[in-house]
């Protein structure tokens, strides 16, 4: 038998924006994670969505991290430099016959769609399936899905299941505007990284089994997952540059970490709080138990 492959985990912050503490949240839950199973956390700057990228964002959530102690493993990755990669992996799905070209625009799937997806939106009714209409052209790519009940054990909401077909619908790998989706991109880092763990928001929960699907198409291993709860403001919206969600300071130490280890249900003594920082990371590594970690969807954060 091959020896267990040590345990590899990462943190992939969108730059959209400052770092605020429900994404400081993830960031120190993964962290701990990886290093109390002795193992690594490397960074990834989700960096494809260029629209929504703010510039010098990436700098400062790195600056910011480093501020606060966090030491990574091997370089940093930017997704915008891996588009090869992600062009590769879309080109064996083709070859595959797993991916399609879909012609429809927004409005064409508000006409046609019946169903919700899980995302809120419109679930795609596979239009475009069997081939595009004569004379259409393609917009966009999109994966087909089997009509299966995909379940999963995350480390922390236990079982987990979703039947794509009927939940998601085929989800898209290429954009209309010639961005790769999120979907692609994660997968195809995740596996080329050699990420075995991921630790990340609960809000990605309805993510993975499209991931899930997305790796065995590709054949590639599935990491293991543990989805978090996610930091909400007063009106119940999920903290992001959107709902103006403030930049956390890494000058005020360890007071933040130490709000974000409560938020993970980690009891922290009162000697922790007045620690320096090196020392408060080898106390909270040996303290980490993911299995204290509440199971609710969103917990309020009170400014
Ligand atoms: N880039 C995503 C975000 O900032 C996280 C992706 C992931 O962890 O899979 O929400």
């Amino acid at each position: 038998m091959n020896p267990p492959l040590p345990h590899r985990g990462r943190f992939a912050p969108s730059p959209t924006g400052p770092l605020h503490f429900g994404s400081l949240v993830a960031a120190v839950a993964s962290y701990l994670d990886a290093r109390a199973n002795g193992g690594e956390w490397w960074l990834r700057i989700e960096d494809i969505d260029v629209p929504r990228t703010a510039p010098g964002a990436a700098d400062g959530i790195l600056r910011t991290l480093e501020g606060f102690g966090f030491e990574w493993d091997g370089e940093v990755v930017f997704q915008s430099r891996r588009l090869d990669l992600y062009h590769a992996a879309l080109v064996r799905l083709q070859l595959a016959g797993l991916a399609y070209p879909c012609s429809c625009s927004r409005r064409e799937i508000a006409a046609s769609a019946t169903r919700r997806s899980v995302d809120g939106g419109l679930l795609y009714p596979g239009s475009c399936r069997a081939g595009l209409r004569d004379g259409a052209a393609a917009r966009a790519w999109r994966l087909r899905v089997p009509d299966r009940e995909f379940v999963f054990r995350d480390r922390v909401q236990g079982a987990a299941r979703q039947n794509l077909e009927r939940e998601v619908g085929d989800f898209v790998l290429l954009r209309a505007d010639g961005q790769y989706a999120y979907q692609l991109a994660v997968v195809v880092d995740d596996a080329a990284q050699g990420i075995n763990s991921v630790v990340r928001g609960v809000d990605l929960l309805d993510s993975t089994a499209r991931q899930i699907w997305l790796l065995q198409c590709l054949g590639w291993p599935a990491p293991s997952y543990a989805h978090l709860p996610v930091a909400v403001n007063r009106a119940g919206e999920k903290l992001s540059k959107q709902t103006r969600a403030p930049a956390v300071d890494p000058s005020r130490g360890v007071g933040l970490l130490v709000r974000a280890l409560r938020f993970l249900g980690q009891p922290v003594p009162g000697e922790a709080e007045r620690m320096a920082l090196p020392d408060f990371w080898r106390w909270a590594v040996g303290a980490w138990r993911i299995s204290r970690v509440p199971t609710a969807r969103a917990i309020l954060f009170r400014g």
